[in-house]
């Protein structure tokens, strides 16, 4: 009886946690009450939305720059190898180094562009 309602309780902070968009919080009281498939679907709803975000946020980012019609250079934080971005630059063209190949973080790419084109 304790027990069922200890559960209820946590099972609505669940609801409380994913509103609030804490999903990782969410899925660590899935998994206290052993509910391992239901932490794995939160943790998955989780990534796919900050994905779509960062890629909305790229795909934005970009247009500012084309629309200020900016050129600017990305430092790769590997080789220190710019990579040039302009108004033509693509998500896909920016998604590894060009001179070392490795994998570009979107988040950073976010950060930077967001300075360059001072948009909040
Ligand atoms: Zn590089």
């Amino acid at each position: 009886m304790a027990e069922d309602f200890r559960r209820t309780q946590k099972l609505a902070q669940v609801r409380n946690l994913i509103e609030a968009e804490d999903h990782e919080s969410a899925a660590g009281i899935y998994q206290e009450l052993g509910m391992w498939k239901e932490a794995g679907e939160v943790r998955r709803l989780g990534r796919r939305q900050i994905v779509t975000q960062v890629h909305v946020n790229v795909n934005d980012l970009v247009d500012q720059v084309r629309k200020a019609g900016i050129a600017t250079d990305y430092t790769c934080p590997t080789c220190g190898g710019h990579i040039h971005i302009t108004g033509e630059t693509t998500l896909a063209t920016l998604r590894n180094c060009q001179y070392c190949g490795s994998v570009v973080q979107t988040t950073d790419l976010v950060d930077f562009l967001t300075k360059v084109v001072g948009y909040q």
